[in-house]
């Protein structure tokens, strides 16, 4: 019961990464880069164990952008051909690479991290890969013309991977769609099929990460543009209740979403965001195991799989680890009080 887990990511250690920064440099080169990806792993498996994380990831020590860690190996996109385009609905504007042909796989994306991680850990492991309507987001298209159709096939070279994942042992692949509350009518015309599409054929268990955001200006501001109550999940949630995605995942630590809005997801397991990631302050248990007790108004304690309200990337090393820490002790904590269940 309460059985915890991590959105995804870890902040990477000096010797791997420039520290607190989001598509941070990498500070070695070649086989030395290589090495560090490997040491880094290990070393966030074991804090991870430590902190009594129950499904454990491999921080995503590897990649250095979530969306743009997949695309790098993926032939038919131009990176040197970057325009620039609004992101989210034109919350923000980025420079973003282009679809030139069609596309499809390298080869395998993260299967050296994935197999690293499978062999150090008997805890479950899952694995995060980005979802197609957020990559569509983030990428121009001078080839498919027409943006749903590119989001069909990033949806299958997803799928290929995520058999692959799963055949080397990850027990929950998770796709991150924080395009999810933004596009509610896009989620519901295409992007669950979408989904449909990139777990197509798995066993294991999947999840979809939907979420507001790192705490960057940009989203920051757009928070605060949103009023009082976070009501977009009120539109997307019944028909991911619906769905064949077996697992949401989303912020509930300082949201407004209203927590109520929890009992559409009926039949789902919430991974239940209860670290704030935009906040340098690292909870207590007590208040940990306060946020996981709302919930349980309208989620039943068995759904519930506590969670970080998204990655940790650009956090400092040391805040993360204390809220692992927290997520792990705040979790016990409940469980104690509930007698063990
Ligand atoms: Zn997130």
């Amino acid at each position: 019961m309460l059985e915890t887990t991590i959105a995804g990511s870890l902040p990477k250690p000096f010797w791997l990464a420039t520290p607190k920064t989001l598509w941070a440099p990498w500070a070695q080169q070649g086989e030395a880069l290589a090495e560090a990806k490997r040491d880094a792993t290990l070393l966030i498996l074991k804090e991870q164990e430590d902190a009594g994380i129950d499904i454990v990831t491999d921080g995503e020590q590897s990649r250095q952008h979530f969306v743009h860690g997949f695309l790098e190996r993926i032939d038919g996109i131009d990176f040197a051909r970057r325009v620039p385009m609004g992101i989210r609905k034109n919350r923000y504007t980025a420079e973003v690479p282009t679809v030139v042909a069609a596309l499809r796989r390298k080869g395998p994306v993260h299967r050296t991290e994935a197999a690293l991680a499978r062999a150090h850990t008997r805890r479950r492991l899952k694995f995060t890969l980005p979802g197609p309507m957020t990559i569509i987001d983030t990428i121009a298209d001078a080839h498919y013309g027409d943006r749903v159709k590119m989001a069909m096939r990033f949806a299958e070279l997803l799928n290929e991977e995520a058999r692959e994942l799963e055949a080397l042992g990850v027990d929950v692949i998770q796709f991150d769609e924080p395009a999810f509350n933004v596009y509610m009518d896009e989620v519901k015309e295409w992007g669950i099929e979408a989904l449909h599409r990139a777990r197509a054929g798995l066993a294991c268990k999947t999840a979809v990460h939907i979420c507001y955001g790192y705490g960057i200006k940009a989203n920051i501001d757009w928070k605060q543009s949103l009023g009082s109550e976070w009501r977009q999940y009120e539109e997307i949630f019944p028909a991911l209740a619906q769905s064949r995605i077996d697992q949401v995942s989303l912020e509930c630590a300082n949201s407004r979403v209203p927590l109520n809005l929890l009992a559409l997801l009926k039949g789902k397991d919430v991974l239940l965001g209860v670290i704030d990631v935009a906040s340098d302050k690292i909870e207590t248990p007590q208040e940990v195991a306060a946020t996981i007790r709302r919930a349980m108004e309208f989620v039943p304690v068995e759904r519930i799989q506590p969670c970080t309200n998204c990655g940790m990337a650009p956090l400092d090393r040391h805040v993360a680890h204390g809220k692992l820490q927290a997520l792990g002790a705040g979790a016990a904590l409940l469980r104690q009080e509930l007698g063990g269940r």
